[in-house]
């Protein structure tokens, strides 16, 4: 049995069908945070990283529930429902130069760490 990856709404909290709503980030804010990393200066202190900018989050929505928004970023929950789903998106979205100012390896851990209570 393959095991179905669900997808709960950032906004609502109700789980997402199939063609109902994406996993999104915005793609320009991670292009951002990736430049304001680069320009930091080495060396600072843990508290400085800590109170810098963050990587952009990915959340899912319902079409619904989040305005359109064209520096958003977004995958079909339909194409995210199966561990190899994930495996490719992720190898789709790893070409992306703005992917590593992004906070996808939460969504991989969130999801792989539910392989555990099966
Ligand atoms: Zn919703």
């Amino acid at each position: 049995m393959t095991t179905q990856i669900t997808w709960t709404c950032a906004e609502c909290k109700n789980p997402i069908r199939d063609h109902q709503g994406n996993v999104g980030a915005d793609a320009h804010a991670a292009g951002d945070y990736l430049s304001a990393a680069a320009e930091a200066p080495s060396g600072g202190t843990a508290a400085a990283l800590m109170a810098g900018p963050r990587p952009t989050r990915w959340e899912a929505y319902h079409h619904d529930c989040i305005e359109e928004d064209t520096r958003r970023y977004e995958v079909g929950v339909q194409n995210l429902r199966t561990y190899q789903q994930l495996a490719a998106a992720t190898g789709h979205l790893m070409e992306k130069a703005w992917f590593a100012g992004t906070d996808w390896k939460r969504i991989l851990l969130a999801k792989a760490g539910s392989m555990s209570t099966l």
